[in-house]
Parts: structure tokens; sequence; C-alpha cells
């Protein structure tokens, strides 16, 4: 398995980290995406307060492989952050969610020190892209766009092959998109964002203020003859539009918590795609799948960026 004697690497295995603003998963994936080891700590508990977030990280990493691999390594460690991250993939630029992620946090640097093994950092959105282009089989296709309603919008581009970054590494920002006379203020700071319109977030609003006596999962499957919910919906279907419009894409991968939501209405919503796609294209090629739900997908997705990283040295 490990060719050199005393080394304490196992060749085989990636652990693949999925880091959320409640709860982090962790698992060790094999060259043929086989997940073993799969844990879900809390976010909270592992950084908490006041502390040194990258040294944390590299302390549970420790702790892990001690629980599972008897103390040795896995080949690499990767990463997807709910954050900004700077083009390179070597620091994390900006974590909304999670207060105790400092900005501009240096973090593979540290990890590799501390671990003595290669750490890649991503967009957790664009390794959830890259698991559900596998899982799907449309890895192939020349671009694919994934769009993850959660709290907020996720959004991630795959051209050619590869995702999108951008000049900055920040590029696929649906839900940061600016709406015409929204004054509402996002939790980037900036004003009029989408996000605060159709988002989570945003449904957790309207659950509080209209529907009160409604837990928010039900919203879909008993609130769909309100105006309310059905401007919601058309929201998020002029979203999906928005994208088809813009990257005209062989595909598009629909997620997130709100689709996963009681009785969501999957044709109401297509209906609505197509009603605001352009005709006759994209209209008219229009491919909707939905991702999988499953808590295991970003962990697996992180292991498969890692792959990449260690296969092509060119790739981000
Ligand atoms: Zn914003």
């Amino acid at each position: 398995m490990n060719g050199g004697g005393t080394m304490t690497i196992t060749e085989q295995l990636v652990l693949g980290i999925d880091i959320g603003g409640t709860n982090m998963r962790l698992g060790l994936v094999n060259d043929a995406l086989e997940l073993t080891a799969f844990e879900r700590l809390s976010t909270r508990e592992i950084f908490g307060a006041e502390c040194d977030p990258a040294q944390k990280l590299a302390d549970c990493i420790k702790n892990y492989c001690d629980r599972h691999i008897e103390g040795k390594m896995p080949k690499a460690v990767s990463i997807g952050f709910p954050s900004t991250i700077n083009r390179e993939r070597t620091v994390v630029v900006q974590t909304p969610n999670i207060s105790c992620i400092s900005d501009n946090l240096a973090i593979v640097d540290v990890l590799e020190k501390a671990l003595k093994i290669p750490a890649f950092i991503n967009r957790d959105v664009n390794d959830l892209l890259l698991f559900d282009l596998e899982d799907l089989g449309v890895a192939d296709q020349g671009c694919v766009a994934g769009i993850y309603f959660g709290t907020g919008i996720g959004n991630s581009v795959m051209v050619d092959g590869k995702i999108l970054l951008g000049h900055n590494g920040v590029a696929s920002e649906l839900g940061h998109l600016p709406v015409y006379g929204n004054h509402r203020i996002c939790m980037c700071g900036n004003e009029s964002c989408l996000e605060t319109l159709v988002s989570g977030i945003a449904l957790e609003r309207i659950q509080k203020q209209e529907f009160p006596d409604t837990p928010i999962h039900e919203l879909f499957a008993t609130k769909m003859d309100t105006s309310t919910m059905k401007e919601f919906l058309t929201g998020m279907a002029q979203t999906v539009a928005a994208e088809a419009n813009l990257f005209d894409p062989d595909c598009l991968i629909i997620g997130g918590g709100l689709l996963q939501m009681r009785d969501f209405p999957r044709e109401l919503f297509e209906k609505g795609v197509h009603r605001f796609a352009r005709k006759p294209y994209p209209e008219k090629t229009l491919d909707i799948r939905y991702s999988r739900p499953n808590q295991e997908n970003g962990v697996v997705g992180a292991a498969i960026y890692a792959q990449k990283r260690m296969q092509d040295l060119n790739y981000l």
C-alpha cells in the first residue's frame, strides 16, 4: 500500500471536509470515490470563540486520523469553505457565517506545515458541483451551471471541464446580483442582492411575517395557493432563467434545502424557468436536473477536487 516502509501516509485515501455554518462533515474517500469513516461535527464546537482557527482545524484533523486510520495521514486533505477564497486557492478571504474564521486566513500554509501533507481549499459550492457532475453523469458536457437554494443562493459554473474562477476566484455569485428596486441589506454588506429576496433566509422572513402558524418546511406543501408563495417560486424560477440566459448551459443542476422541503412543486418551478428563459434558445433545449440530497456530497466533492489538483498542477 505505501512504498516506503517507514512512511505513515495511506496512499489511497483523501480526507474530504465540508465546512458549513452549523455542521462540519468529514470522510475518507478512495480513488473510486467510495466514502468511509463519515463524521459530522459541530462547526461551532470545533472553532469555538476567540480561537486560532487554522490550528484548531489542524488539531481536529489529527484527532480524526487517530480515530480512523490509527494516526496515519491521508495522501491529502481537501476542504470546502462557505467562503470567498483567493484565486490561488491558498487563503480563505471572507466567511460571513462563521465569525471565528478571521478574514484573509492563510490556512493552506498552516495546515501543510502542521500535517505535512498537501492541503487544498475551495468554495464549498464548487466542490458540490464537482460531485454533482460525476453523480449525474454530466462531467463531459461543455457548460453546466449548478444553483443551490439553501440559506443563500449557492452557484457554480463549469466550462470545458473547469470550474469558472474569474479574475479573483470569486465568479458565480448569482445570489449577489443587484436587483433593481430592492433595498434590502444582504449578509455580504451590500444593498439589493438577489438572495435577500430568493433564499432560505428570505423564506424564513416570509414565514415569520405571513405564515407564523406554518412551519417553514411545510410552506410549499400547504401554501402554494397564496400569491406570496407563488411569487416566491417565480423568484426561484427567474433566478434559474437568468443563469440559463447568461450561460446557455448544456444542463442546469438545481439543489439545496429549499428543494428538499415537502412537496416542493418541481413542475410549477420548471414551468416558471421556461417562462423566463429566452425564446427560442436557451428555452427550447433547457435540461434541468436535480442534485441528490445527501450530506456526504460536499465531502466526496472535496476529494474529487483534490484528485484534480494532484493530477494537474495547473488546475485550480
Ligand atoms: Zn450580497
